[in-house]
């Protein structure tokens, strides 16, 4: 039996982080995935003459050299590896658009405080204050988040919140109550609300801290993706891994995660290899974790309660269409489009729970940011909606290609409506990933591509307040999408460097 000082479940970007950082500093660390990439979502696949980007829209936290600030410039810079990225600024924040109701909206928002108080005010004019205050507020919730992560007892904690009073006002706030708090117009509220897809919890239930601060991250930072898509950051941190002296398997599915003496010692590889070590990091679902991968009697009845208790986000929907023409020509000119019906987003997100109803979407022309993105005269669009219950659960082997079609048929004519620009006459290549796609590739429930929804008592807040790591079984831990910072890239690589530090400070007490 091969012993490590760590073994990683899934090399998704968040557990690549976690064994780089570990392997960086003298930990034998094994990777063990899957696929026969690494990165789970963070890849790519081709079709024809098109190289498409399975996941990711938009890196937030990765400020320019000059303002290295974010959660995945530290990683990156931890890692070593922020400049052996060959990265593309994204051009601007958001066009959002709706196409519902009297008065739809049409707004392009740029990044950049200043550009973007200046747009707001120039299309809700008197609302330049509000927006001012919302940016200072972002501010203190950065610094009041940092001071809590830092702080170890709580007594520490309590510390923090009383002196950071505006934080601690806002803290148990929806998105609607703190805008209005704000004293935003209605208007002014709706074109801010633009990102709230990217965490699939509608606003009268998204906390108005974490929202807040990930739409001051984007504006104040800008966001970037990597030209040779993001395979070439998690192919980096595969061979950072390896340079180090660790291993990173892949064609390596984890069948069991072993204990002994009440601690997680050990785990199965499908082909009956077993690795032990003392750690065991989990960068996959923690249902799948306690529902299948340990034994059921050393799971406490926390772990068992708190996991049920948890509410999946959204099941991923993506269509991925190569053009025969360029962006140019096509008069695609913005980079990230939101399309709601309007902005009413408890509505929306009742909507997103069945197909004939869903027609959200964050689309993402790639040749705005990166004109060589694909060959000369041609683009590539990628649609992303979710779905907030398992409705394509419900959909039969029989029905299933036919209802996948016509969803995704759905999603091209509403992009077409709302931003009135001809796309079908100019398809030359069309991949369809359903939620069963996203479920069968990196093995989460139900296809849920954004972790688990940020419901009020399980924010983030509340998370950095209880320190509610994800299991009472000692050296097991768990990071990515599904770990203790929510979902999306910036997180998951900042909750992998997180567990890794964990247990280094670990180490160097003992
Ligand atoms: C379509 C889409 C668009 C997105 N857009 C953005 C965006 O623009 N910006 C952003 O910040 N975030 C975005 N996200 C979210 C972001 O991609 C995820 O939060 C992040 O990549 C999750 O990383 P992870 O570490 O949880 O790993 P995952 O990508 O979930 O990978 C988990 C890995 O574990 C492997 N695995 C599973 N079970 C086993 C097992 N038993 N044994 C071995 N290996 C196993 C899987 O094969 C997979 O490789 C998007 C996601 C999707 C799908």
């Amino acid at each position: 039996m091969q012993h490590y000082d760590a073994v990683v479940v899934g090399a998704g970007i968040g557990g690549l982080c976690a064994a780089g950082i570990l392997a960086k500093r003298g930990k034998k660390v094994a990777v063990l995935e899957k696929n026969h990439t690494p990165g789970g979502v963070a890849n790519s696949f081709r079709r024809g003459r098109f190289e498409f980007e399975i996941s990711l829209h938009e890196l937030c936290g990765f400020g320019p050299d000059d303002r290295p600030f974010g959660s995945a410039r530290r990683v990156l810079d931890a890692l070593g590896l922020s400049h052996r990225i060959d990265w593309v600024r994204v051009p601007e924040a958001y066009r959002l658009l709706t196409f519902e109701g009297e008065n739809p909206i049409d707004a392009r928002l740029p990044f950049g405080i200043e550009a973007f108080t200046d747009a707001m005010e120039r299309y809700v004019p008197g609302c330049r204050g509000a927006v001012s205050d919302a940016f200072l507020l972002a501010a203190e919730i950065r610094a009041a988040l940092a001071a809590l992560g830092a702080a170890r007892t709580t007594e520490e904690k309590a510390a923090v919140l009383s002196a950071h009073s505006d934080f601690l006002h806002i803290a148990g706030m929806s998105v609607e109550e703190g805008l209005a708090a704000l004293g935003l117009p209605p208007r002014a509220a709706d074109l801010m609300k633009g990102y709230w897809a990217y965490l699939f919890t509608d606003c009268t239930e998204l906390s108005f801290l974490h929202y807040l601060n990930m739409f001051n991250s984007y504006i104040e930072l800008g966001s970037v993706i990597p030209r040779n898509r993001s395979l070439a950051l998690s192919l980096e941190i595969a061979d950072l891994i390896r340079e180090n002296g660790s291993d990173v398997f892949l064609n390596a599915e984890v069948m069991r995660i072993g204990t002994e003496n009440g601690r997680a010692a050990s785990v199965t590889i499908a082909d009956g290899t077993v690795i032990s070590a003392d750690d065991v990091i989990c960068d996959i679902s923690p249902a799948v974790v306690f529902g299948s991968l340990l034994p059921p009697e050393v799971i406490s009845s926390a772990d068992r309660r708190k996991t049920n208790a948890r509410e999946l986000s959204g099941r991923g929907f993506c269509v991925y269409l190569g053009l025969n023409r360029s962006a140019e020509a096509l008069g695609l000119t913005d980079y990230s489009y939101f399309i709601y019906p309007d902005m009413d987003t408890a509505a929306q997100y009742r909507a997103a729970a069945a197909p004939e109803t869903n027609f959200i979407q964050n689309t993402v022309c790639q040749n705005a940011a990166d004109p060589g993105a694909s060959p000369s005269g041609t683009c590539m669009l990628t649609m992303t909606t979710l779905f907030s219950s398992d409705c394509w659960g419900n959909v039969s082997d029989a029905d299933y290609q036919k209802e996948k079609e016509a969803f995704a048929a759905q999603m091209i004519v509403t992009f077409e409506r709302a931003v009135g620009v001809s796309i079908r006459p100019y398809i030359e290549e069309i991949e369809i990933a359903a939620p069963q796609t996203f479920a069968r590739f990196i093995g989460s429930p139900e296809g849920a591509i954004y972790g688990y929804r940020a419901a009020e008592w399980d924010s983030i807040l509340a998370r950095k307040m209880m320190d509610a790591h994800f299991s009472q079984l000692d050296r097991l831990h768990f990071c990515g999408g599904f770990g203790m910072n929510l979902n999306g890239y910036s997180s998951a690589m900042g909750s992998g460097m997180d567990t890794a530090n964990r247990i280094l400070n670990r180490e160097a007490k003992k």
